[in-house]
């Protein structure tokens, strides 16, 4: 645990710089509008240690895989999010000396990350050639004109005399991704003008699209133009300015970036680039902040959560859906959320299972049901994909991809492409999800139906029937617990892949008959779905009365996590993996996500007696984790045990739990204070009749909590606090609620 961040409602603000964290205050401070976005390296090169990294939503690449031991049935590729042309490139010279935080003697350091309005400021007063100059650097991402970057950078001459300033802005193409698989570089550059560049991602043998990007800068400041320099991979324009003592100058940056996701021709890309430069010349910063500014106020007004009398905890919370709605906020139906978003290399920003299991419960109460549907129309349309990946294994129907960009599997590990195929059942939960949530038939009667089918003929496929036990297994899996590989009969698997088989069959009774006409399913093969549902294995011990993760779990030596010495942790920094696989440790929830999932279907006792024995195996080495067992201990009213998970996932990275922030944020993570608040204090539940209902607890160090949701049309305001709980009906059709097990009418 590791925190260099002040506590404050809503800013991300230090005043202490430490090259050691440089990585992990980049992550920090990273900013994204969905479009693009960037760590919080800085403008000026940096000589030691950073990780420069500027993202643009689906541009990725295919990188070839490497693996120790060929195996028929690797996907060929990993897909990568590019490092993009470094467009926010400024160095300075003060009187001829290049600005360098890693070798300068400066002071006053601060930098802030406001999330209100999602804006960044570094500040400094740097020492150099006898001078003293002021840096003050402003950015934003717009979410208004999602194509616009604008920087600003002020200087101020504190020293008794004159100084030359020269401000170098440069777009920079020669850019490399820290993960790669074989240190390729990404982009060819196809244009150079004097602020533009043009330039597209390397062909690849995989078939795969190339991807072009523009970029144009221009600049608005009162120093003079001195000079303009063009290298194979490089524009840069030089500024002048001599300031006296006292003397003030700033210069603002503004770059509209393009890319071929949006254009069918180079033309169109360069033709719409110059078209937005010119129009945002027409704007005044003011005027593009304020703009910029008002769209995220009105996300915090729909969603933010606020919670008195206890700031880390607010601040958490607000870092969790500052990093969301950074990531995603359904503009474009094309994309999705990479569990690092805009924030680093790892996980490629590429799509996971992450989406349907923990994203889609949160995006469900906070934003329009049509972004939720986007999400599930977004695996509809790679079902091609998914077929390509399941026949790959030899199987029928579908399966849908662990990792990708495009529909087919684009990780490298087998254990994860391969086994940890749960993820087609959390697929086909999403659809029941979004239904139950929304009341909306129409994806499920329709595009869902064919998903939920496909998905159901992989399962028919993969089962086996253990003639010895007269019931269907799944071998060779690995569960949510990736720290068990290659197991036989993983309880959340097999219990998933039943419920998908018996909620298709519900689906397909519903269906139009044109509709079940295109979907061709024989009487035979429904039988066959029955008969899988009817004898499906599923691992239970009946001494301890609980789900058996999967077959053998419970011969393992059943230490809990309280018994290991505190230096091992986390064990996958500190165990050889073998040891970690044999181990009982849980690197996430398995089990106890599968009861999550479907609540309603276990009793109290249930619950708790698998809570109370795999809760203290579990290590939490997945930061999705925390939030999963956080609502599961507050239903069973273990109210500190679930305060204490919340404060670990909301502020996973802010105290940076598992050190490994400084790779990026954990974002598909940060829906865990959502969850942990609205699921679990707040005990908000949608049954399958579609009724509303919560059991609300206040944190005992918490004065209140309120927050927003979204349900059905209306918008309704919950605020819990010492006096109870309070419900308002903000806007939409009156409702009937469950508070507590009483029905209450919202007017
Ligand atoms: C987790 C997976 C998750 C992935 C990306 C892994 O550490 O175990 O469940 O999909 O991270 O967030």
């Amino acid at each position: 645990m590791k925190r260099i961040f002040e506590v404050q409602p809503w800013d991300i603000v230090t005043h202490k710089f430490d090259p050691k964290d440089k990585r992990l205050q980049e992550s920090m401070t990273s900013l994204g509008n969905g479009y693009m976005g960037m760590r919080g390296f800085f403008e000026e090169d940096y000589s030691a240690d950073t990780l420069q990294g500027l993202y643009l939503g689906g541009v990725w690449f295919p990188d070839k895989t490497r693996v120790g031991w060929w195996k028929n049935g690797y996907p060929k590729y990993f897909g990568k999010v590019i490092n993009a042309v470094n467009f926010i490139k400024m160095n300075f010279l003060i009187d001829g000396e290049k600005l360098d935080l890693a070798k300068d003697d400066f002071s006053d350091f601060q930098i802030d990350l406001n999330m209100k309005d999602s804006l960044l400021t570094r500040s400094f007063i740097v020492n150099k050639s006898g001078n003293k100059i002021k840096f003050i650097f402003e950015r934003f991402l717009s979410v208004d004109q999602k194509e616009l970057s604008v920087q600003k950078v002020t200087f101020e001459n504190l020293s008794n005399q004159s100084v030359e300033i020269k401000a170098i802005s440069a777009i920079d193409a020669n850019v490399k991704n820290e993960d790669a698989n074989y240190d390729e570089r990404f982009w060819d550059v196809l244009d150079i003008t004097d602020n533009s560049i043009v330039a597209k991602t390397k062909p690849n043998n995989f078939g795969t699209p190339q991807f072009t990007s523009a970029m144009q800068m221009s600049h608005i400041t009162s120093l003079t133009e001195v000079d303009q320099n063009k290298t194979e991979s490089e524009v840069s324009k030089t500024f002048y300015s001599k300031l006296t003592s006292g003397e003030q100058a700033s210069i603002e940056k503004r770059v509209i970036v393009t890319t071929s996701r949006d254009y069918d021709s180079i033309s169109e890309l360069t033709a719409s680039m110059h078209k937005l430069t010119n129009e945002v010349s027409k704007k005044s910063y003011d005027e593009l902040f304020s703009a910029h500014r008002d769209i995220w106020a009105q996300r915090w007004n729909k969603s933010d959560i606020q919670i008195k009398g206890d700031t880390e905890a607010q601040q958490g919370m607000r870092f969790n859906l500052f990093g969301l709605f950074s990531t995603y906020y359904g503009d474009d139906a094309r994309l999705n959320f990479g569990p690092k978003g805009f924030t680093g290399e790892k996980y490629g920003g590429a799509t996971y299972w992450d989406t349907e299991a923990f994203c889609i419960p949160v995006y469900l109460g906070i934003t329009d049901p049509k972004v939720t549907r986007n999400l599930l129309m977004y695996r509809y349309k790679q079902l091609d994909g998914a077929y390509v990946n399941a026949k790959e294994q030899g199987l029928d129907g579908a399966l849908f991809p662990m990792v990708t960009f495009n529909g087919i599997e684009c990780h490298n590990e087998w254990e994860i492409t391969f086994e940890e195929i749960h993820r087609n059942g959390d697929i086909a939960f999403a659809i029941y999800n979004y239904t139950r949530y929304t009341g909306d038939k129409s994806y499920v009667l329709n595009e869902g139906s064919k998903v939920l089918t496909e998905i159901s003929r992989f399962w028919a496929d993969r089962v086996h029937f253990s003639q010895r036990n007269n019931q269907y297994m799944i071998h060779g899996v690995t569960g949510p617990d990736e720290y068990e590989n290659n197991v036989d009969n993983n309880w959340y698997t097999n219990y998933l892949a039943r419920w998908t088989l018996e909620y298709t069959l519900k689906v397909l009774d519903e269906v139009s008959p044109e509709q079940a006409i295109k979907l061709n399913i024989s009487e035979d093969e429904k039988k066959h779905w029955q008969d899988i549902v009817n004898r499906m294995y599923l691992p239970y011990d009946e001494k301890l009365g609980i789900f058996e993760q999967h077959d053998g779990f419970l011969d393992k030596d059943l230490k809990p996590v309280s018994e290991l010495p505190s230096d091992q942790l986390p064990l996958n920094q500190n165990w050889s993996w073998d040891k970690i696989l044999r181990s009982p440790y849980i690197k996430q929830g398995d089990v106890i996500q599968g009861i999550w999932d479907f609540m309603d279907d276990f009793t109290e006792e249930e619950k708790k007696r698998n809570f109370d024995f795999y809760e203290p195996l579990t290590v939490h080495e997945s930061s999705l984790s925390a939030a999963i067992y956080s609502v599961l201990a507050a239903d069973l009213h273990y109210e500190d045990k679930a305060v204490a998970l919340y404060e670990r996932t909301a502020r996973l990275d802010l105290d940076n739990y598992n050190n490994d922030t400084d790779d990026g944020l954990h974002i598909t993570s940060m829906t865990g204070g959502w969850i942990s608040i609205v699921h679990g204090f707040a005990g908000m539940r949608v049954h399958d009749d579609g009724t509303l209902s919560y059991k609300p607890f206040l944190p005992k160090k918490w004065d209140s909590y309120s927050f927003r949701q979204v349900f059905r049309g209306r918008v309704i305001e919950i605020t819990v606090d010492k006096s109870g709980s309070h419900f308002k009906l903000v806007s939409g059709e009156p409702l009937s609620i469950k508070v507590n097990d009483e029905l209450v009418e919202l007017n």
